[in-house]
């Protein structure tokens, strides 16, 4: 690898569910890496004890897993690397650069009202006070003048006037290090060359230059914890902030509304493909408008200059299109494999001994045009694999409750498919139902509605023929059977 290869890391936070938004955040930060032949390092995040679960970073690591986007070096997990923290501390604290406060938020409050200050600032009370290190905060001396300026691939120089930032608190009075300097220590000592992550990390980033810019005044060196030596400090990343996520109504993706857990969408049967495109289009469109992908062309394409810096519309309903469209476009024996551990196994709704494989693969190619994700498979194909079909009650209720003519409808199919001569296939249950429909002054498509509820208890599925031609005479009859009854019963049971 080439000395000036980009470095990148992925830092999440495991407070969660993985969240889209993270997701699409280590997809850029991977591809950066892959063009250039870089290195992608995962880095957790999980200083804050009381938030963070074990099990959301085993989610995190599948789920990149998932989506083929293994790091190359780590995790790396911060809970780890304290005493590394306590060290840029110490030096922070020597070199002058920290200084020890003792101001409760209540007389910070009060000061500011009492001198007409509305934003709840900090004043720099303590900036020449003496107050001893032991068990207060540690506040960051920020320069009185000037102006941080964040270089943005995205959005350009952002300005920061150093009068309108604080002396923000660097070390709480319990001495954990926050957040800012644990990540700025940790990016230093992996030698990070692009920080790309969400934009709601842009008011934090003029601090993270500043505590850089402080520890390369001071001669910190790093600690060679991505394997290599001690080296002298990398000069300051470049920065990229991507674009927020919104929905629908334009609001940031919520996790209490929207639907953003990256495993959700892989337990329901989407494509980590699929997955992988819609994710680089949030923020991002190859230079050719292209809108489907695959990895490797994202790769080729991909430009962090081009990211849009508007919020980019999380579209679930689009995904789903997507998705349905990477199904319909598999290989039939592939599309067969990835139905395999919908059919069988703990996800199956049937008994394991009534499916049949050869009954499958009959009705695959219509199934596979017709689903977007894989957990609308069994649905489609459970009549054939139950002993009795799941009748859907609203899809009851208006085919066949809430339809005058579906008794005689099932009545007379009844009668025209338990008298057919000759074999029981699709064309000569095709013209049954037609001449049923006849009988009672309908077209096909109407007059089969009460059919496909009684059989397969829903008003969506297959084409019916090749439905009833794969179940067979007597469970198709046995079925229109208890549904006259049913009807007859008249109680809607
Ligand atoms: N851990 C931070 C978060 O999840 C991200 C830090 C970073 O990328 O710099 O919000």
């Amino acid at each position: 690898m080439a000395g000036d290869a980009p470095r990148v890391r992925f830092a999440p936070s495991p407070t969660g569910y993985f969240h889209v938004g993270s997701a699409r955040t280590a997809l850029f930060n991977w591809l950066v890496a892959r063009q250039a032949g870089g290195t992608f390092v995962l880095r957790i995040e999980d200083t804050d004890a009381e938030r963070g679960r074990e099990e959301w970073v085993d989610g995190i690591i599948s789920a990149m897993h998932w989506l083929s986007m293994d790091p190359d070096e780590g995790p790396f997990r911060q809970s780890e690397r304290t005493a590394r923290y306590h060290q840029a501390v110490d030096a922070l604290w020597e070199g002058g650069r920290l200084y020890a406060c003792d101001c409760t938020r209540d007389q910070i409050d009060a000061r500011n009202k009492e001198h007409g200050i509305q934003t709840p600032g900090y004043d720099g009370f303590c900036r020449d006070r003496v107050v001893t290190r032991e068990g207060h905060a540690l506040r960051f001396r920020t320069p009185d003048e000037g102006i941080t300026v964040v270089h943005d691939v995205i959005r350009g120089p952002v300005e920061f006037p150093c009068s309108a930032m604080d002396d923000f608190v660097a070390v709480k009075s319990t001495g954990v290090p926050l957040f800012v300097l644990a990540n700025v220590v940790d990016d230093i000592d992996m030698t990070i060359t692009h920080v790309i992550r969400g934009e709601d990390l842009l008011p934090t980033t003029p601090k993270g230059v500043l505590a850089w810019e402080a520890l390369a005044t001071l001669g910190w060196v790093t600690d060679g914890s991505t394997g290599g030596p001690s080296r002298p400090m990398p000069g300051l990343p470049v920065f990229a902030h991507l674009p927020m996520l919104v929905n629908e109504q334009r609001k940031k993706l919520s996790k209490r509304r929207d639907p953003v857990a990256v495993e959700s969408y892989r337990d329901r049967g989407y494509l980590p493909e699929a997955f992988l495109n819609y994710l680089g289009l949030l923020g991002w469109s190859p230079p050719g408008g292209e809108e489907l992908f695959d990895t490797a062309q994202m790769v080729e394409w991909f430009r962090l200059e081009d990211v849009n810096h508007s919020p980019a519309f999380f579209d679930v309903a689009k995904l789903t299109h997507m998705n349905g469209e990477y199904i319909r476009a598999m290989p039939f024996e592939s599309f067969i494999e990835a139905c395999g551990p919908w059919l069988t196994g703990p996800l199956a709704p049937w008994p394991e001994a009534n499916f049949d494989p050869a009954v499958f693969a009959a009705m695959a190619p219509l199934v596979q045009e017709r689903v977007a994700v894989f957990s609308e498979v069994p649905p489609m194909v459970d009549f054939l694999f139950l002993d009795q079909p799941v009748v859907e009650e609203e899809a009851w209720a208006k085919a066949v409750a809430g339809d005058e003519l579906a008794g005689t409808i099932l009545a007379a199919a009844i009668e025209a498919y338990s008298s057919l001569t000759g074999a029981w296939e699709r064309d000569a249950l095709h013209a049954a139902t037609l001449a049923v429909g006849e009988g009672v002054g309908r077209k096909l498509g109407k007059a089969q509605a009460p059919i496909r509820v009684a059989v397969t208890g829903r008003r969506v599925g297959p084409p019916l023929f090749e439905a009833l031609e794969e179940l067979g005479p007597d469970k198709t009859l046995d079925r229109l059977r208890s549904a006259l009854e049913r009807l007859a019963a008249g109680s809607g049971r």
